[in-house]
């Protein structure tokens, strides 16, 4: 099977006392093994609801994933049991999250967090050969294994989320979600998390799934690109469609907009007007249209398929003359 990760259709839900909020609307992607996706965004947009529906973590009672399939190697992850998802999760999938300090127990030495991991996926292996195996994992983060003796605190932020890496990749799962695993650290440090993400995934054949709103990261690091806006995915390709066409959606082209060019003259940038709409209070047809400045009066009426092209998908009427797709 070429793809790991198969997402169909999928519509995630948040109900509260006052409101239902519609976090995911009808996603649809694929990954293939071994590759790394950019899921882009603002705040909002849906992006960590995806991953945290990947990995069926969604709020207890209050999120529900109430149409689609998740098709993880095979295996559909909106029909497994609890007890296979406590079996999946580590060894199929693995999350990062962006504090490293609330992944990681601060009463626990590091060492034992990350052989926690292994006792509990891999029974087939005695004390020591899990305390060897925890020293290589150690190794294999560049961090020294003598510091497995040591508590969170005793760590800088890097270090840290070298270790949360460690614990996700211990049972070397197929897919690893890392949601926006670099924000809480300084630049330098953020340079030195992706490239040890990017050396992993080599060394491991990992696919990844990148949560960020940082397109300058998902240009470095990712082969495909997809740009969510209110739940949807609004335009998607290979890493060359999203920073190389022409052809964009209204949002990319604002997303693309906010951010500074330093091989232009041009001092000011052109951040996108208004705000994500309230995902409990949709707007009707394209969910762009309150901020789009190509919207035309059809815009509010309609929402739109995807417009694909080759491995170029866009979800607005500017591209009906490509192929439509759902
Ligand atoms: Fe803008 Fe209309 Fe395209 Fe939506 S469908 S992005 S409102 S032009």
């Amino acid at each position: 099977m070429e793809h790991l990760l198969e997402i169909k259709n999928l519509h995630v839900i948040y109900r509260g006392d006052e409101a239902t909020v519609h976090a995911v609307n009808g996603l649809d992607f694929t990954l293939d093994r071994g590759a790394t996706l950019g899921l882009v965004g603002e705040t909002g947009a849906g992006k960590t609801t995806t991953a945290l529906s990947v990995m069926r973590l969604l709020p207890d009672r209050i999120g529900t994933i109430e149409e689609g399939q998740i098709l993880l190697d095979g295996i559909d992850i909106t029909k497994a049991s609890e007890g296979d998802m406590r079996v999946l999760r580590g060894s199929l999938v693995s999350m990062i999250f962006q504090d490293p300090m609330t992944s990681l127990n601060p009463t626990i030495r590091v060492g034992e967090q990350v052989g926690e991991v292994l006792e509990l996926h891999r029974k087939d292996l005695s004390k020591e050969e899990i305390e060897k195996k925890v020293d290589e994992i150690f190794q294999l983060v560049g961090l020294p294994a003598e510091r497995k003796m040591d508590y969170p605190h005793q760590f800088s932020g890097g270090m840290r989320q070298r270790i949360v890496i460690a614990i996700a990749l211990a049972c070397e799962p197929k897919l690893l979600l890392a949601d926006e695993p670099t924000t809480a650290l300084d630049v330098t440090i953020q340079a030195q998390v992706l490239d040890l993400m990017q050396e992993l995934k080599e060394k491991l054949n990992t696919s990844t799934i990148l949560i960020t709103h940082d397109l300058g990261i998902v240009a470095e690091t990712c082969d495909q690109v997809a740009i969510m806006y209110a739940g949807e995915i609004i335009e998607i390709g290979l890493a060359e469609d999203i920073f190389e066409a022409e052809d964009h959606h209204p949002y990319t082209v604002g997303l693309f907009g906010s951010i500074p060019d330093l091989s232009k003259k041009e001092r000011r940038l052109h951040p996108i007007d208004g705000m994500m709409p309230d995902p409990s209070d949709l707007p009707s047809g394209c969910k762009f249209h309150t901020r789009c400045p190509r919207a035309a009066e059809q815009c509010s009426l309609q929402a739109q398929p995807l417009y694909q092209r080759g491995t170029h998908g866009i979800r607005c009427r500017l591209y009906a003359d490509w192929e439509k797709q759902q």
